[in-house]
């Protein structure tokens, strides 16, 4: 039994699905972070669990030859990012190893490697930020969480981020502090802003801003409008109305203030509508790679028949339609489907329909209805398929089914269930659409076993 406070050595040999280093003590698996595998060090236990342990590391006895500087001041505060002490070389190497022994251990396949497709480049790639707003002596901040917590840690330039991200919640927190908008407070549950939201096209460069708020009121909107209209490609500023406690970011009803509401974007050649709510990728690049392999995986001809479940604003639905006789795509978020079928119209394709459903309901409604799907094409939220959308598939019989996963462990586990309904894995891929953060992006191909 390892002793709380007690300074062990140890050697880092894996990584938890966070990106902690994980070592055995005394046959207890201690998660340490910020270490790299490979490493020898000195660690602090700070918590003991039954099967585990949490330590903090207290030296370094080995260097991991993959161990780096941290280039952002704020790395080791903030819980946006989790791998800026080691290089992107590292990094890519644990995530397609955490993909395969998902995959094996939880899916119950023998697969010995899982190609990675890593990103050309690990700065300023996300086309989306979420800034939470905090107050310190009377100045509005905004920044990250730290991790774990609600504590904001300002970061004055985050790394992933395009400048014009920052530019804007600089604009808004200026704003917010010469004219004394109030901040949300989660404890007494007051104050107006709670988060500043941006989206920028990574092709059309256009900016849409949202600011999310305790309220329906915003005073001196013009005066904020005079600043953010002086940022590049500014195009629409939105409010979020979010009056209920909890974490959620954005609330349910959103009041257009200036603009269309929306902003346009470029992805595989289509144009894509996007509202506040809608899904869409952070990585536009490794979007691309990820949407052409899967169209690559899925096989489609003239004749077939694709379905594409939780669609988003239709991106997958609609790269496939050039390929496919009838493409048809379920997703539940309302402005997803609005998106959706406006950017069916905005790009001119016939062939695409788009329901706005639960999946797996839509799925199994769609089978009774008589329609045959030759290929299916899931792409669920983390927490993966539903026991419907697996009966469905299963009832649909596809020739193929092209699952894109954001999250290994369900995935793999949806895998299994998968193949004791006659599939069989035939591919598995990993793309990294978030460099120096622990998500990692797959794609699985299954057939279906003859019978
Ligand atoms: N394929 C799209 C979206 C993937 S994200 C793209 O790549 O852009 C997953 C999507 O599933 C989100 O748009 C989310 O709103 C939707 N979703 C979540 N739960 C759902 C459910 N039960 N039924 C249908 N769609 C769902």
């Amino acid at each position: 039994m390892l002793i709380k406070n007690q300074i062990y050595e140890a050697t880092v040999t894996d990584y938890t699905a966070e990106g902690q280093g994980v070592a055995r003590i005394e046959g207890c698996a201690v998660f340490i972070p910020n270490a790299i595998a490979g490493e020898k060090c000195t660690v602090r236990i700070e918590k003991v669990g039954k099967t585990w342990a949490a330590g903090k590391m207290v030296q370094i006895l080995e260097r991991s030859p993959h161990r780096i500087n941290r280039a952002c001041p704020v790395a080791k505060l903030c819980g946006g990012c989790d791998f800026h002490h080691m290089d992107y070389e590292e990094e890519c190497r644990l995530k397609a190893s955490r993909v395969r022994d998902c995959l094996n251990r939880l899916g119950g396949q023998k697969l010995e490697e899982v190609p990675i497709h890593g990103a050309p480049s690990t700065t300023c790639y996300r086309n989306k930020a979420q800034y939470p707003v905090a107050v310190e002596k009377g100045r509005a901040y905004a920044g990250f969480f730290k991790a774990g917590t609600h504590q904001v840690i300002e970061n004055k330039r985050c790394l992933i981020l395009p400048e014009v991200a920052d530019q804007v919640k600089d604009a808004v927190i200026d704003w917010m502090n010469q004219y004394r908008i109030s901040v949300y407070d989660e404890e007494t549950h007051r104050g107006l802003v709670r988060h500043i939201y941006v989206r920028q096209g990574a092709v059309s460069r256009q900016v849409l801003v949202c600011i999310v708020a305790n309220g329906r009121k915003l005073n001196r909107i013009p005066e904020l409008l005079d600043r953010l209209k002086k940022i590049p490609g500014f195009a629409t500023l939105v409010l979020s109305v979010n009056t209920r406690p909890g974490n959620a970011v954005l609330g349910d009803e959103f009041i257009t203030l200036w603009g269309p509401g929306y902003i346009e974007d470029t992805l595989c050649g289509l144009t894509f509508r996007l509202s506040p709510r809608s899904f869409y990728q952070v990585n536009h690049h490794q979007a691309q790679e990820l949407y052409r392999a899967a169209i690559t995986a899925a096989g489609i001809t003239k004749a077939d028949t694709v379905l594409d479940l939780y669609c988003g604003v239709g991106t997958i639905t609609l790269a496939m339609s050039q390929a496919a006789g009838r493409v048809i795509g379920v997703e539940v978020i309302p402005q997803a489907v609005e998106d959706a079928k406006q950017n069916a119209l905005r790009n001119g394709v016939t062939n695409a329909e788009f329901i706005c459903a639960d999946a797996g309901e839509a799925a199994l409604a769609l089978e009774r209805q008589g329609i045959k799907a030759d290929v299916v094409v899931v792409d669920p939220p983390r927490k993966g398929l539903n026991a419907d959308a697996i009966e469905a598939i299963h009832r649909f019989s596809p020739r193929r089914l092209v699952y894109v996963s954001c999250d290994p462990a369900t995935l793999a586990r949806d895998v299994a269930l998968l193949e004791q309904r006659g599939f069989r894995l035939q591919n598995a891929q990993a793309f990294d659409l978030f460099p120096r953060c622990a998500h990692v992006e797959s794609i699985v191909t299954m057939i279906k076993e003859e019978q």
